[in-house]
């Protein structure tokens, strides 16, 4: 006999990429930022230290809402914070999401939207990329059990991205909310973190577990209209945020200079790196994020993935079904991902 809903007996558990101890490995699967994040965070979690940790955090981290708005144009009423992105997906879940309701993701994009979605008790329908990864017409139709729509912009794995023009034409045409999960969004051209002051029924998602290098932190935020905050604000745990990483946040958030430097320095890096694998017979898609999506039919990539873990330089192989393996490699430093080229040549 077992305690568990059905829907916990029958799941496959998200399986999140390897985290070895530090500094044993070069680590590019889990798409982090290689360099130091800016050195006002620091200062800012000693500053909240010396007030000390006896009182309860601010429920709804009010100095961050107030820095985000100030970058995205909009009032604080407008954002609300989250322990990393993934916690305000499992609330956008709980709160849209009802047993037996359906979710729409693309496919192949980030598993944990399915994960979040059976936890719930609810159906994960998977449209598929077309082949230039856009999407199909399909992805916009209205369903009367649609409750709740994922994309990710920049999509994980492929690095790609669609218009913000297609994603305001999508929101128009879907009869729920839309979630468009930007955490990749400060590596792109583009980004709809405006859209949902024109749209009422979409919401954007952002991390600084990427590009602010505070993976470790566990700090994101949501952009929607305050009638759609009010209503997840029920949903959310009271001090989701604890004081050391309001703090932090609101620090990184505010250094704008730190950011404009490390995102060059990775798309230096990204351009560079797909140059050299698409020398070394990779199909590498055009990127907009912090990692670059490689396929190719004719190597064996889980023995490349193999050959690079032995070297201690793990990436990430994934195999989606109907679609097909390939190998994402995270933006690293220069010297990281000379490393990681220098061992792929030796293997294929
Ligand atoms: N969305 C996407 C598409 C991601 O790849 C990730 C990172 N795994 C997240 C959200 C979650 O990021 P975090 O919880 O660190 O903010």
């Amino acid at each position: 006999m077992s305690y568990f809903r059905p829907a916990i007996d029958e799941l496959t558990g998200y399986v999140p990429g390897e985290q070895p101890a530090a500094g044993k490995f070069i680590k590019l699967n889990t798409n982090e930022n290689p360099y130091p994040c800016s050195s006002a965070v620091a200062r800012a979690i000693e500053g909240a230290l010396r007030g000390g940790l006896a009182r309860y955090p601010d429920a709804t981290a009010t100095a961050f809402r107030h820095r985000a708005a100030e970058l995205h144009g909009v009032e604080p009423e407008w954002i609300m914070c989250g322990n990393g992105s993934d916690e305000l997906l499992t609330i956008l879940v709980r709160a849209f999401v009802g047993e037996g309701q359906l979710i729409r993701l693309p496919h192949p994009s980030y598993v944990l939207y399915k994960t979040l979605a059976r936890i719930q008790g609810a159906r994960g329908e998977e449209v598929a990329f077309n082949s230039d990864w856009s999407l199909p017409a399909a992805f916009a139709k209205g369903d009367k059990n649609l409750r709740l729509v994922f994309l990710p912009n920049p999509n994980s794995p492929s690095g790609t991205m669609v218009t913000p023009e297609a994603v305001r034409e999508l929101a128009e045409q879907l009869p729920c909310p839309l979630v468009v999960d930007e955490a990749y969004a400060d590596f792109a051209e583009s980004h709809c973190a405006g859209l949902p002051r024109d749209c009422d029924n979409v919401l954007v998602t952002r991390t600084l577990s990427k590009s602010y290098g505070l993976a470790g932190l566990r700090f994101g935020y949501l952009i929607a209209h305050p009638r759609l905050i009010a209503g997840l604000m029920k949903v959310k745990d009271s001090y989701n945020c604890d004081t050391l990483s309001i703090a932090a946040a609101t620090a990184a958030i505010d250094d704008q200079q730190w950011l404009a430097e490390t995102r060059r320095k990775i798309l230096d890096t990204r351009a560079r790196m797909t140059d050299a694998l698409r020398k070394l017979g990779f199909e590498a898609v055009d990127s907009q994020a912090n990692f670059v999506w490689n396929t190719q039919p004719e190597f064996e990539l889980p023995r490349i993935y193999q050959g690079l873990k032995e070297q201690r330089i793990l990436v990430r192989y994934m195999n989606y079904p109907r679609w097909g393996d390939g190998l994402r490699i995270s933006v690293g430093t220069d010297s990281q991902i000379d490393a990681c080229l220098g061992v792929i040549k030796g293997l294929i």
